[in-house]
């Protein structure tokens, strides 16, 4: 069966041919980096270092570039307010970033532009749109795109001019001469935010040139895939098409790729809404982090599709530990069976087969990692019951666990359940922590006292917050 992806672009789904045969050229949009990455970033990092991890397993040669946006109005007002020159900023944010991914266990991707180091490329672009008759360079030392000069506008996200403009999210300025209009260079007169020269005046890139002009310097006109989370779609990844396409005439990437928005539950109702740093709920990677470690954290992202919405809550990550804890076990036992099960018995060989084409079927039909999951947890569910009747034999145990660990490569997802029992000590820690409730409801603060003291000497700490207590490692 060949790979399918979902593509947002046709709204279908369609097999993957590249461009390059045995070669993917893939990109995806990165992070602003002037704070600590969230939990909403760590789920796209994750399902987009999947996908890249799925299309060198199937043997094809993939080059992934995702970008640090380093120059951005938040990055420099940030860095006015601390004093420092902003891309000290966003070196440190980038370093942290590093540690983060690697928490998550995140691969490097081959290239990560940054824009900063990007500006000749971008300044290329922006007078390419000019000359092109796509854009124009206005009084205030501002260029902006003219986008009813693109005739097919809107094919990414289905919006229309007409629906533009009745929505309210234009913008009207006297330097444009169209409310729809937008800046791809942000000229310096406006605001005094003067960081680079260009032939239009002293300024900084627009929002979403950079990753027209990123693409095209490492990929050429068109890349096989590009990503990002699904709120990237209008404008950033509409404004991307036609900046790009103004210039090369050629599509600007053949498969869109994006992931569902982590949310959580809203403030004072029901209603969920995207986990980002403007509203405040977000939760930071590093503080994630140190309750969980990464097999889990991507074990909790990989069991719901890619595309879907998915509601964060902690407990939701103690179920996660729960349910991959099980897998680990599986592959723990097998491996002892490797060593100590029957000589003579059942070779498992019908199962794993059947698993191996379960797990490549899910993936193939747009990286369905839930299914793929499920599959090794039916072989898990098998190769228990036999080594429970002593009826599954070393080479058995061996088939099951070559799938288990190769199927891991792809997924990231199986821990040591040797581990010293840091991995699954949160359902513990939330009884401590019920139990630690109901005696203080009952005033016995001696006991309070001795569980949050005993367990600071055990080594974990508790902490009382707005969302009730909360524990870590210390
Ligand atoms: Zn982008």
């Amino acid at each position: 069966m060949a790979l399918t992806i979902h593509n947002n672009l046709t709204n279908r789904k369609e097999e993957f041919v590249p461009l390059v045969p045995g070669k993917v050229s893939m990109y995806v949009c990165g992070v602003t980096v002037y704070d600590d990455i969230h939990m909403g970033h760590a789920r796209s990092m994750i399902v987009f270092d999947t996908i890249a991890r799925y299309l060198r397993h199937l043997g094809y040669e993939v080059t992934f570039a995702t970008n640090f946006t380093d120059v951005d109005d938040k990055i420099l007002i940030r860095a006015a307010a601390e004093g420092i020159d902003p891309l000290e900023l966003s070196a440190r944010y980038i370093e942290e970033y590093f540690k983060d991914a690697e928490s998550l266990g995140i691969g490097r991707a081959d290239i990560y532009p940054k824009a900063s180091e990007s500006i000749d490329d971008i300044i290329a672009m922006v007078r390419d749109i000019i000359g092109k008759g796509h854009g124009y360079a206005a009084d205030d030392g501002s260029v902006y795109f003219s986008v009813r000069s693109m005739p097919d506008y809107g094919k990414l996200s289905n919006r229309r001019i007409e629906d533009l403009e009745s929505s309210g999210r234009t913008e009207a300025d006297a330097n444009k001469r169209d409310p729809l209009d937008f800046a791809v260079w942000k000229g310096a007169e406006a605001d005094g935010l003067c960081i680079w020269e260009s032939p239009w005046g002293c300024g900084r890139p627009g929002w979403h040139i950079e990753c027209s002009a990123m693409i095209r310097r490492h990929f050429g006109d068109t890349v096989d895939i590009h990503g990002g989370g699904n709120d990237l779609i209008f404008p950033h990844h509409e404004n991307e098409i036609l900046q790009s396409e103004a210039v090369t005439g050629k599509p600007l990437a053949n498969y869109w790729i994006h992931n569902g928005m982590l949310q959580v539950k809203g403030v004072g109702n029901s209603m969920e809404e995207k986990m980002s740093k403007s509203l405040g709920n977000f939760f930071r990677v590093k503080d994630v982090a140190e309750r969980y470690d990464s097999r889990t954290i991507r074990f909790y992202f990989l069991n719901t599709h890619y595309s879907s919405p998915l509601v964060y809550g902690e407990d939701m990550l103690a179920a996660a530990q729960a349910a991959v804890r099980r897998l680990w076990n599986n592959h723990a036992e097998l491996k002892a069976c490797m060593r100590d099960g029957p000589e003579e018995g059942d070779d498992a060989q019908g199962l794993v087969d059947e698993a191996r084409t379960r797990f490549a079927e899910a993936m193939d039909d747009d990286f369905n990692t839930r299914a793929a999951i499920e599959a090794l947890f039916q072989l898990a569910r098998a190769t228990n019951r036999m080594m429970g009747e002593h009826a599954l034999s070393r080479a058995g145990a061996a088939a099951a666990v070559g799938l288990l660990e190769e199927a891991d490569a792809v997924l990231g997802i199986l821990g040591d359940a040797d581990a010293d029992g840091g991995e699954d000590i949160g359902a513990v820690m939330d009884i401590l922590i019920g139990l630690r409730r109901e005696l203080r409801s009952r005033k016995l603060y001696d006991l309070t006292d001795r569980i949050r003291d005993e367990l600071a000497a055990a080594g974990y700490a508790l902490e009382d917050t707005a969302d009730g207590v909360r524990w870590k490692r210390i």
